[in-house]
Order: C-alpha cells, then structure tokens, then sequence
C-alpha cells in the first residue's frame, strides 16, 4: 500500500534517516481491541511521541520534531523520487526502558500526558504477551499519575475505569461505570463496556484483547 503521506526525519544520534509513513484507513484495519485504548480518537493521525532509530537503535522524539523532508502520494508517481523515499527505512518501536526514562523528563509539563501515555500502552505491549504480570512502583507511579491527570482533564471515562482496574481498585473503577451506562443487561457482550464490567467482576487487574 503506497503512503498518503512520508516525513522523513534525522537521527540525533547517527545522522541516519528514518520516515514516518502515515496510511489511509488505519483505524479500519484493526479488528482486535485492547483494553487499554477504548477508542483512541484520530488513529489515522497518530504516531507514538517517542520512537526509536531503526539504524542505532536511539530514542528519538518525533513529538515536535522537524521533519527533513515531506512526499504525498502524487509525489511517487515520479520514479527518482519513489525509489529514494522507498529505501528509507521506518522508525523502530520505542523500548519499554526508553518510554520509562523519557516520562522522568516531562512531570508537571502540558506533555507529562503523551508520555505517561505511552510508556502504559508500552508496558501493556510486553504485559499482554507475559500476563498475568504485575507493575513495579514506577509503573504503578505512572498509572496514578494518568489517573490523577485524566481526571483533572475530564478524559474519556473508560480511560479511567480500565487505570483503575489495572490498580486493583476494581471498586472505584465499578463506581465510575454503574452510572454511565446503564441498564447492563443490554450491552452487547462484545462492547468495551461489557468487557471492562466481566473484567472488574472477575478481578482480573490484566490488559487483554478482545473482539
Ligand atoms: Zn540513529
């Protein structure tokens, strides 16, 4: 599938580039959902704020950062240009370690959200596939502090049911669903709701995929 859009940026570290390729129709390619991101507005848009070179394996900061250079689709209907903007590789994932230290650098700053952010839905990445895990004092530090923030910001509810029953405070986070979506009886099993309500029931404090 071609690009609607590329961003080619360059590496602090190595000098290396690396794109940034945005896709058309990402969000209806996703079949399977995840606990941790009820409906994550704009995924078409979406690109993680901390990323990692594909070269040296380096954090990079693409929140903000300038790009080198910008191609839209059109653009790669001239071959020169298509063959060059090809070759250049996409950004890496960010590691769990790399999200963690970058988080130190950003409390109490209008971005302490991004990053906070991702270093959870990082953690989830590697939970998800060891689970059942626990979180370590950082880990648990940054779910509070999410929680704290997305209330505050008056964020998405679900946001906030699925901190808590990641906490163990299946109680809080029951309290916040009852009133919001009643009668339960009607949701549809395969709903976010209906989801996050069996999860809480059972004590399951897990990120887990369903639909
Ligand atoms: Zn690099």
């Amino acid at each position: 599938m071609t690009p609607n859009r590329t961003r080619i940026f360059r590496c602090n570290t190595c000098q290396d580039l690396f794109a940034h390729r945005h896709y058309a129709k990402v969000a209806a390619q996703r079949h399977v959902k995840r606990s941790d991101d009820p409906e994550l507005p704009g995924l078409n848009d979406y690109a993680p704020p901390l990323v990692a070179c594909p070269h040296c394996g380096d954090a990079f900061c693409l929140l903000g950062a300038e790009h080198e250079s910008e191609f839209f689709s059109i653009d790669t209907t001239s071959p020169m240009v298509s063959d060059s903007i090809q070759k250049v590789p996409d950004f890496a994932k960010a590691t769990l370690a790399q999200c963690e230290a970058q988080v130190l650098n950003w409390d109490d700053t209008d971005l302490e959200w991004e990053f906070r952010l991702q270093a959870w839905q990082r953690l989830n990445d590697e939970r998800i596939e060891t689970s059942p895990r626990g979180l370590d004092s950082n880990q648990l530090h940054n779910l509070q502090r999410l929680f704290s923030i997305s209330t505050r910001m008056r964020h998405e509810p679900l946001i906030q049911v699925e901190l808590l029953r990641q906490m163990s405070r299946f109680e809080e986070a029951a309290n916040i669903l009852r009133p919001l979506f009643s009668p339960v009886v009607n949701l549809p099993p395969e709903s976010t709701v209906a989801q996050l309500i069996k999860a809480i029931t059972e004590k399951n404090d897990q990120p887990f995929h369903y639909g």
